[in-house]
């Protein structure tokens, strides 16, 4: 267990998180909506400190980062736990940290240890540490820790996240992450309310905050039917992509399959086709994923 960054004491012996948007005041013995965050007598701790779900050197690719040290691998590590409650999560055994995720995790992972591991795959075409699989903001303390370490031994970090994290933990990351890819999973907030448990503004913010701080940022949007497929609706995303982020913003737009709690069919090829030809009148680099 490790001490929390960015939360607040109560009166009561409550705390108050400042993680994430949610913003969860959590009283003595229980945890936030994450799951991995308690307070334990009036001090909040991070329970996933060190705790390693998932490692395995993938493809820069498979992030997806199509425009970032093209052809590379990157060491790429996970935890459990998550800040959002998405119906359609394709990660769902890690984000909510069930029995058996935890189980055959590893536990008291020093940063130190990732580090050394990330190191010895450069000769297999490492470039650095992905934090990846479950979503990352909760885990800040441990990721922050692994990439100021891997940053002195010149690896490269990479966050692949929802988005949804307070503006003063992004401004720590926005200093040891070189590149980001962001879901953005629907275009409005009835969506995210419905289907993540969150609110998109946040997510928007944190958009508009790395494209702003010029770290290289990749999109990933997947495709629902009937949630969030509207051309009209999605082509409003893209101009608001271009006009704000700015039209080389890497946008992968993804297949999706039944997953967790939805079972809506698959997207339909030809849905991805006529977004993918929205997307590509405005933005330079849009990508179709989960398809052949
Ligand atoms: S990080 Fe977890 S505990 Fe903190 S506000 Fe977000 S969901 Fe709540």
């Amino acid at each position: 267990m490790f001490e929390a960054s960015y939360y607040k004491k109560t009166d009561d012996g409550s705390v108050i998180c400042e993680l994430c948007p949610h913003h969860c005041r959590i009283a003595p013995d229980k945890s936030g909506i994450c799951h991995v965050r308690k307070n334990i007598e009036g001090t909040l701790y991070s329970l996933n400190y060190g705790i390693v779900s998932s490692a395995a050197l993938d493809p820069i690719e498979k992030k997806p980062l199509f425009n970032f040290m093209q052809g590379s691998y990157i060491f790429s590590i996970g935890s459990i736990g998550c800040n959002l409650g998405c119906s359609f999560c394709q990660n769902w055994q890690i984000a909510t940290g069930n029995e058996e995720a935890v189980k055959f995790s590893e536990k008291n992972v020093s940063p130190q240890i990732i580090v050394e591991a990330a190191l010895k795959s450069i000769e297999k075409g490492n470039i650095g540490i992905a934090y990846t699989y479950n979503e990352p903001t909760v885990w800040f303390e441990y990721m922050r820790d692994i990439a100021t370490l891997a940053q002195k031994y010149n690896l490269k970090n990479v966050m692949v996240s929802n988005g949804y994290i307070e503006k003063e933990p992004l401004g720590e990351l926005l200093k040891l992450i070189d590149a980001f890819n962001i879901d953005l999973k629907g275009y409005n907030n009835e969506f995210y309310r419905t289907l993540t448990k969150s609110t998109i503004d946040p997510v928007l913010e944190t958009l508009k905050t790395i494209a702003s701080n010029g770290n290289h940022l990749e999109i990933a949007y997947l495709v629902i039917p009937g949630e969030n497929d509207n051309p009209t609706e999605f082509e409003s995303v893209v101009k608001w992509i271009r006009d704000t982020l700015g039209d080389s913003v890497s946008l992968h737009i993804n297949r999706y399959f039944p997953c967790h709690k939805l079972k809506i069919p698959a997207t339909p090829i030809e849905t991805l086709n006529i977004l993918f030809d929205i997307a590509n009148k405005y933005l330079k680099n849009v990508y179709l994923g989960n398809v052949r």
